[in-house]
């Protein structure tokens, strides 16, 4: 008992406490109690006292550390937690030390780490917003201890994030551009002057109370939104996301150019957004120019060729209804700028281009694709003949003379047209199909339009497979050429010939040049046959008797090139043919269509020695200021009068006058395409000195004109002394 009285006043009355309870369930089980069993019972009593206060002391002991301590039990009931760790967890203490549930009281912790079954383990954990505490825990027998701090991290990251705010805050204020932090919900939280001037407000707060209850939209696209929260979700963030939004207080409209980003959690759960703003009007007004410089012709205010391409485009992938390409092009501008000049083909362009407008409709687009190009997109096909009607408008329009300054310029334009679906389903195909209308407009003499068909386009593959071919027809001795005779109408004798050229087609056989020459010419491949008819006519002739003279037809491209003067060099040269017994033939439009170099060109041929001949005479401009600018030897009557003149006195009359005019002017005249008798006699009788015509003779090759003339077979051989085989003979045997 004293033993007791010793410990405190507390303990006693515990122990009697205790000792009554005792002594009362001895006596109700067994009956009055024995001495022995009396003191046994006290005995029993005061080391159990003992044992509970020892236990006090632990829990006073534990409650006066400063680190935070828990004792769980293997099944997570917390059976003690002092008081520093109800303090770091911000825990309230559990009434009488009644043990608890760990997954209810930390679930974070729970379940991040306490399934964990490795003896040791830290984690910290957030445990109010903000607030952080690193837990040790160490395995025991029965379980676990927890020993719990406040993160250390705390501390210094307040620190840090003062130091940032302060260095910082300078930024946040002054900067220009809007910075903000919001919850992932939208709720602002912090914003700078530059964002709360930017949506019209005075201040912060203002601007914060008025966003936070106005559920107004911020982006003008109503599908903005998503897209932003769309990119959020996907990228974390969103980059120069540039938009049209209305600012918040006034309504008004502008463009803005965005940046944000997501503020994390340590477990990665986004907690804010922040972002920039910056006002992107400038940006995007410069945007519109460029784009309306793209999309406008400077100089005549149509659509730009981008545009118009656009356009189409935009049309046939809408693909919901009909509607014609008009590719248009003028006939005669390039002549007008090169003779009054740039600005006069600045106005012709513009004055087209708002005549264009006038006939169209509204629904229409005109677009000028560069140079004299233009092109008309149109609703509709030519089911009720309303595409034809307008093309025919255009034609007739632009066949109307323009005035400038006192001068009629006379333009023209042909015009070809293509439908969708019709001629084409895709932007290439329809205007390639346009191209190809208009391309047959044009060779049909202008000032008029042509409809696509199909024709036209097997036309082409026809073309480009004869293109092809005759790149090798030269190497693979497929040209030859033919010779017709010219006589002399006073004696009827052979005076020379016409070498005209044919091509042995490997699968269509023997071909005139109306199969292949202009395609030639087109292709640019004009210039090396024409180069080659030359050389081979130099050592053919060569073989003829030296009275005999020998015309060679020259093309406009072969014309122009400088390589006509090296080929009729080398070509003499190496034949030795005397240059008079050579005559080049010449048409007016070749002539014409090489105005500016012709004069040099004419005085180079004219040193070389060789003769010139005016081909085809009144079918062109029959422009007698050329007979006599150029020199010529020789004109020729086109057969068209010759054919006419049995017919029509008009005919005759010119047949008369141009053999006048020769006369006059000591030109010898040819008469083409003399067929009968007839002709031949009244051309005699008008006192034409050279004829040539079927009459005579057709073309034939080379062999036959031999054997007419009875050329000795030494005498070819020798003026073929040549390394290439080529020349050899009209045409080498494969
Ligand atoms: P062209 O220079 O006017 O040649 C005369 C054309 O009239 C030749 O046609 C000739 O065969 C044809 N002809 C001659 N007499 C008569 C006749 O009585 N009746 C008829 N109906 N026709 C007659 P071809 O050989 O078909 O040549 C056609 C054109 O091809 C030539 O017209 C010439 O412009 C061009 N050509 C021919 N060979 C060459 C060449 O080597 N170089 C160049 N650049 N053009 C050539
Ligand atoms: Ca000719
Ligand atoms: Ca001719």
């Amino acid at each position: 008992m004293t033993a007791v009285t010793r410990k405190n006043g507390r303990s006693s009355k515990a122990l009697h406490g205790r000792l009554q309870q005792q002594l009362l369930k001895a006596k109700n089980q067994y009956g009055e109690p024995s001495g022995e069993a009396l003191l046994e019972l006290v005995s029993r009593t005061y080391d159990e006292l003992d044992k509970q206060l020892a236990r006090n002391h632990v829990e006073e002991f534990l409650d006066a550390i400063q680190c935070g301590i828990m004792l769980v039990n293997a099944d997570g009931k917390v059976h003690h937690c002092n008081r520093a760790a109800f303090e770091v967890l911000g825990l309230t203490p559990k009434p009488n030390g009644k043990s608890f549930n760990i997954a209810d009281a930390l679930p974070k912790l729970a379940s991040l780490k306490i399934t964990d079954r490795r003896d040791r383990f830290v984690a910290e954990i957030e445990v109010a917003p903000g607030r952080h505490a690193d837990i040790h825990a160490t395995r025991t027998t029965s379980g676990m201890i927890l020993t719990v701090k406040k993160a250390e991290y705390d501390s210094l990251r307040r620190n840090a994030s003062f130091m940032m705010e302060e260095e910082y805050r300078s930024l946040f204020e002054n900067s220009t551009c809007g910075i903000y932090r919001d919850r992932v919900d939208g709720t602002p939280v912090r914003c700078n002057p530059a964002l709360v001037k930017f949506n019209g407000y005075d201040s912060e707060a203002e601007y914060r109370e008025s966003v936070s209850h106005a559920q107004t939209n911020w982006y003008v696209d109503p599908n903005r939104p998503t897209q932003f929260h769309q990119m959020m979700k996907t990228e974390g963030c969103v980059k120069d996301f540039v938009s049209e939004v209305y600012r918040h207080r006034t309504r008004e409209k502008v463009w803005i150019t965005e940046n944000a980003w997501y503020v994390r959690d340590h477990a990665g759960v986004p907690v804010y957004i922040e972002g920039t703003i910056q006002d992107a009007s400038e940006r995007i007004a410069t945007m519109a120019i460029i784009e309306q410089q793209a999309n406008l012709d400077s100089l005549t205010g149509l659509a730009s060729r981008h545009r118009f391409l656009n356009a189409l485009e935009s049309k046939i992938s809408d693909g919901r209804e009909a509607f014609t390409v008009y590719s248009l092009d003028l006939d005669r501008f390039k002549p007008i700028n090169d003779l009054y000049g740039h600005a006069a083909g600045d106005f012709v362009l513009k004055t087209i281009a708002s005549e264009l407008l006038t006939l169209v409709g509204d629904h229409d687009l005109v677009a000028r694709l560069g140079g004299d190009e233009f092109a008309i997109l149109h609703h509709g096909d030519d089911g009720d003949g309303k595409v034809t009607a307008l093309a025919a408008k255009i034609v007739s329009l632009l066949r109307k003379p323009l005035s400038l300054k006192g001068h009629n310029l006379l333009v023209g334009a042909s015009v070809g047209l293509a439908s969708f679906p019709a001629h084409g389903q895709d932007s290439a195909t329809l205007l390639g199909n346009a191209d190809l209308a208009l391309y047959k407009a044009k060779k049909s003499g202008g000032n008029t339009f042509c409809i696509f068909d199909a024709e036209l386009r097997s036309g082409l593959q026809r073309r480009l497979n004869v293109e092809d071919e005759l790149k090798s027809a030269v190497c693979d001795n497929e040209l030859e050429l033919y010779y017709q005779p010219v006589v002399d109408a006073a004696t009827g004798s052979v005076q020379g010939y016409e070498a005209l050229m044919r091509w042995h087609h490997p699968i269509r056989g023997l071909l005139p040049p109306s199969e292949f020459i202009q395609i030639a010419e087109d292709a640019g491949l004009m210039t090396d046959l024409g180069n080659w008819a030359i050389k081979c006519v130099c050592h053919q002739a060569s073989a003829l008797p030296t009275n005999i003279k020998v015309a060679v037809n020259v093309s406009a491209n072969q014309f122009r090139s400088a390589s006509i003067l090296e080929a009729l060099r080398t070509s003499l040269a190496d034949s030795q043919l005397d240059p008079k017994r050579l005559i080049l033939e010449i048409t007016e439009t070749v002539i014409m269509s090489n105005e500016a170099i012709a004069d040099t060109i004419f005085e180079e041929l004219r040193e070389m020695g060789v003769s010139l001949a005016l081909d085809d005479f009144g079918t062109g401009y029959s422009s007698l200021s050329y007979l006599q600018r150029f020199k010529f030897d020789k004109v020729k009557i086109d057969r068209s009068f010759v054919s006419g003149m049995s017919d029509s006195p008009a005919n005759l009359a010119i047949v008369r006058a141009i053999i006048g005019i020769g006369n006059d002017l000591g030109i010898k005249i040819v008469a083409e395409g003399v067929e009968t008798k007839a002709q031949a006699d009244a051309l005699i009788t008008e006192g034409c000195p050279l004829l040539q015509g079927y009459y005579y003779g057709k073309p034939k090759p080379f062999t036959e004109v031999v054997n007419d003339l009875g050329v000795q077979r030494l005498q070819i051989l020798q003026s073929f002394s040549l390394e290439e085989p080529i020349h050899l003979s009209a045409r080498p045997q494969r």
